[in-house]
């Protein structure tokens, strides 16, 4: 996916005859919020903005009131959700909430101390409100009914060294003078939705485990335990993995889901992967300047426990969080070969695995129809099918070549040129004149002379 927001980027890793069953990388899932959070700062007419010239001996207005006790709701709120405390709980609910969203946040408020948060919150946006539907408007009777923009705010001990942010569709109703919850259901005429989190799919299944930098985090759900337990095993090796081919330049943890169902995966991904995809990396909107993005998360599929063996949630594990070491220095703008061939160079890299095993449908292609002349092009890694196997492959041989040929150190170089280049699969020269000496047809031609030399 290459959306017009410039964000995202999917980036799957298909099956192929033997090894492969593989990732993806989406990117950016919240571009979008992000971007309402980033335009706040220069939107007009916000009450609190505006508050801040006022007297401040002057009486609130109306809307600061609101805002208010309203933000006084959603910490209660959030401290009855995070402590499990039910009777506090239902105490915040309007007597005409919808019962479903009563019982929903009975149920996640029992499942959500098993999660390390070193912070979870809700906070009042300051995007202009929306309006209230007349059918739940009327249907409450209430004093006022509001339905601000809020997001919930979290962050998991270890991993996140900042919160993330996630919208909430609120609507919160006056009566009797006080504010109390109704609903946070999606009100899609609005373009409102709700982010759901692991904690809102049933119980769940955490582990925390020491790694590289500190602590990672895996959070899944008990039908899902033995798989939470492998990743949890695995993480330390696949962090000190990837900093043992990155470099400490990166947070060395990592934050795992593992999606229990279909819809899971869609809302902890916003996206809608197919059920093939074994996993997906997301993270807020990167900043441009080298910073670490926050709300990075490595998010495994509910068919990743069955399908994946021994060897492929190894190699997936360190793809995805070669993708996450990455990301700051990843634009949007990185083609997919570059980012996918690197993430699996460095997912396959000392697994003992030849290029037969890791390549068989572009090796057999290649034997007979002759060596590839083009590098693989976007549309091919979400294709589908042996195109995107082909593209995948070909992308990992890339790097493989680079590396063979080259060395790592320069591999590492020509990525970084490749991945900061600001144009989606213009010609760019320069990186491979640069870094190698070579023109783009004088590498591609070496590639494939390579590849082919290991197809026969
Ligand atoms: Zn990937």
């Amino acid at each position: 996916m290459s959306g017009s927001s410039g964000h995202s980027g999917v980036h799957a890793l298909v099956r192929s005859a033997r090894l492969r069953w593989l990732a993806v990388v989406l990117v950016a899932a919240v571009a979008v919020s992000a971007f309402l959070i980033h335009r706040a700062g220069t939107s007009d007419g916000i009450s609190d903005t505006s508050s801040a010239v006022t007297d401040p001996q002057a009486s609130p207005t109306y809307d600061q009131q609101r805002r208010a006790d309203v933000t006084v709701l959603l910490d209660r709120w959030a401290r009855a959700v995070r402590s499990g405390d039910v009777d506090a709980l239902r105490e915040l609910m309007d007597p005409r909430a919808d019962p479903g969203f009563v019982e929903a946040e009975v149920r996640r408020a029992a499942v959500v101390s098993a999660v390390p948060f070193a912070d979870f919150g809700y906070d009042l946006g300051h995007e202009p409100e929306t309006p209230v539907p007349p059918s739940i408007a009327e249907a409450l009777d209430a004093t006022d009914v509001w339905a601000p923009s809020v997001y919930l705010r979290y962050a998991v001990t270890g991993p996140d060294a900042s919160p993330t942010r996630r919208p909430v569709s609120l609507v919160v109703a006056e009566r009797d003078g006080r504010w109390r919850l109704v609903d946070d259901a999606d009100l899609s005429e609005y373009r409102r939705q709700t982010w759901r989190g692991p904690w809102d799919f049933g119980p769940l299944t955490v582990r925390s485990v020491p790694t590289a930098a500190g602590t990672s985090v895996v959070v899944g759900h008990p039908d899902r335990e033995q798989f939470v337990d492998s990743l949890a095993a695995e993480l330390p090796s696949a962090t000190a993995a990837v900093t043992d081919f990155w470099g400490d330049d990166w947070a060395r943890d990592g934050l795992v889901f593992v999606a229990s169902s279909a819809e899971e995966f869609a809302e902890l991904t916003g996206s809608d992967p197919s059920t093939d995809v074994a996993a997906v990396t997301v993270s807020d909107a990167v900043a441009g300047d080298g910073s670490r993005p926050t709300g990075q998360r490595v998010v495994f599929g509910p068919d990743a426990a069955s399908r994946l063996t021994p060897f492929t949630l190894r190699s997936v594990l360190r793809h995805e969080l070669t993708h996450v070491a990455a990301r700051a220095r990843t634009t949007d703008g990185t083609p997919l070969w570059v980012s996918e061939g690197f993430a699996d160079y460095s997912g396959y890299r000392n697994s003992g695995a030849d290029f037969a095993q890791l390549a068989p449908t572009l090796a057999a292609i290649v034997a007979a129809g002759g060596p590839p002349t083009v590098l693989p092009k976007n549309e091919d890694f979400g294709a589908g099918g042996t195109r995107s196997s082909v593209a995948y492959e070909s992308a990992w041989s890339v790097f493989a070549f680079v590396a063979d040929r080259f060395g790592e150190s320069t591999l590492r170089r020509l990525y970084e040129e490749l991945a900061s280049e600001p144009t989606n699969e213009g010609p760019a020269d320069a990186p491979f004149e640069s870094v190698l000496r070579l023109n783009r047809a004088q590498f591609v031609a070496s590639w494939g002379d390579w590849v082919a030399a290991r197809s026969r």
